[in-house]
C-alpha cells in the first residue's frame, strides 16, 4: 500500500488529475473533459470525476491509498474551499467544491486557484526551484496567474490575489466569461487569440486558410501551425497577443520585481512565436531599472502538468509533510 495525494487541475475545457507520492513521483495521470456532464451541474461533474479517478486508480499496479486531495481550479479560494464566479467554468455563483468532493474522499482536502497550483508545482518540482520571486502565467481557455513573492504564494486578503487575467486592458472592449468588458484574458489566452484572428480577418484583406474555419473549429494549435508557415493573419495575431502580454508583464515586473516569468498552457506551446516577441515587447515597455533582468521561460513541467503536481504538493503540505 502506497500513500498518495490526489492532485486535480480543473480547467475550462479539460480536467487533469494524478496520484503523487510525497517525493513527487506521479503514479499515473489522465485527462477528462470538464464539459462532458450537463453545464452547471457540479454534482454530476464530481460524480463523473470520482468514477474516472477510481478507474485510473484500478489501472495502477500498486495499491494506492489516497491520504489527501489537492485541487487547482479557476477562482478556487484557498481560504473557503469554494470556487467563486469562475468565468471559464459552467458552474455558476459560489460552488462549495471541497465540501461536495469530501462526500467522495473524506481526507484532508485543499483548493486553490489553478494558476497558483501551477506556481507551487513549478516552485517545488520545476524551473522555479530555488526562486523566491517569480510569476506563473497560464494561457489556456483564460489567462491565469500565480505570484510568488519572498518565497510565498500571494493569496491576498480574500484568497483571490493575482488575477492578472481580469485586469483591465480596454474599457468597453471584449466581454469576458463574467460579462466584464475589456479584461486582459479576452485578448491574451488561447481563446483570446482566436477572437483576435476574427477581428484581423475583418480588418485585413490577405488570403488565408483561416477564412474557411469557423470560430468553434479554430484552435490555438491551428493558428500556431499557420503562423509557422508565414500566414500573415496568424502572424499578426501572434504579434498583437505578444505585444499586449509583454506590455502587461512589464507592468507586473514594476510591481513584483520577479526573477523570472513562466508561461504554461495551450498558447505557450507556440514556443518562439510567443516567447520571443513577448520578451522583446516586455523589454521595450519596461521601467529602466528592471530592463534585461527578467527571464521568460516555458514551464519545466509542461509535459508533467505543473498544476497536478502543485495541487498534490499543497495536499501534502496540508498533511504536514514537507515535500521537496
Ligand atoms: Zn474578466
Amino acid at each position: 500500500m502506497k500513500n498518495v495525494a490526489l492532485g486535480i487541475d480543473i480547467g475550462g475545457t479539460n480536467t487533469k488529475f494524478g496520484f503523487v507520492d510525497q517525493d513527487g513521483y506521479l503514479y499515473g495521470e489522465t485527462s477528462i473533459s470538464t464539459v462532458k456532464t450537463p453545464p452547471g451541474d457540479i454534482d454530476a461533474f464530481l460524480k463523473y470525476l470520482h468514477e474516472e479517478v477510481e478507474i485510473l486508480r484500478r489501472q495502477i499496479n500498486e495499491e494506492l491509498q489516497i491520504v489527501g486531495v489537492g485541487i487547482g481550479a479557476p477562482n478556487g479560494n484557498y481560504f473557503t474551499g469554494t470556487i467563486e464566479y469562475a468565468p471559464n467554468l459552467t458552474f455558476r455563483g459560489i460552488v462549495p467544491l471541497v465540501k461536495l468532493f469530501k462526500l467522495y474522499y473524506n481526507v484532508p482536502m485543499v483548493l486553490t486557484n489553478d494558476a497558483n497550483a501551477a506556481a507551487i508545482g513549478e516552485m517545488i518540482y520545476g524551473g522555479a526551484r530555488g526562486m523566491k520571486n517569480f510569476i506563473m502565467i497560464t494561457l489556456g481557455t483564460g489567462l491565469g496567474s500565480g505570484f510568488v513573492a519572498n518565497g510565498d504564494l500571494i493569496y491576498g486578503n480574500d484568497g483571490f490575489a493575482g488575477e492578472m487575467g481580469h485586469i483591465l486592458h480596454k474599457p468597453e472592449g471584449r466581454t469576458c466569461g463574467l460579462g466584464r468588458k475589456g479584461c486582459l484574458e479576452s485578448y491574451v489566452s488561447a481563446t483570446g487569440i482566436k477572437r483576435t484572428i476574427f477581428s484581423l480577418l475583418a480588418e485585413m484583406t490577405e488570403e488565408s486558410p483561416l477564412r474557411d474555419v469557423s470560430f468553434n473549429a479554430l484552435t490555438a494549435a491551428m493558428i500556431t501551425d499557420l503562423a509557422l508557415k508565414g500566414d500573415p493573419i496568424a502572424c499578426a495575431a501572434f504579434d498583437e497577443t505578444s505585444r499586449l502580454l509583454g506590455q502587461k508583464l512589464s507592468d507586473m515586473v514594476a510591481i513584483f520585481s520577479p526573477e523570472a516569468i513562466f508561461l504554461l498552457g495551450g498558447l505557450a506551446k507556440a514556443g518562439d512565436l510567443i516567447f520571443k516577441p513577448t520578451k522583446e515587447y516586455m523589454e521595450k515597455y519596461m521601467f529602466q531599472v528592471f530592463r534585461n533582468k527578467v527571464k521568460i521561460f516555458p514551464s519545466a513541467l509542461e509535459d508533467k502538468n505543473a498544476a497536478v503536481l502543485g495541487a498534490s504538493a499543497l495536499a501534502w503540505k496540508e498533511l504536514g509533510v514537507h515535500v521537496h
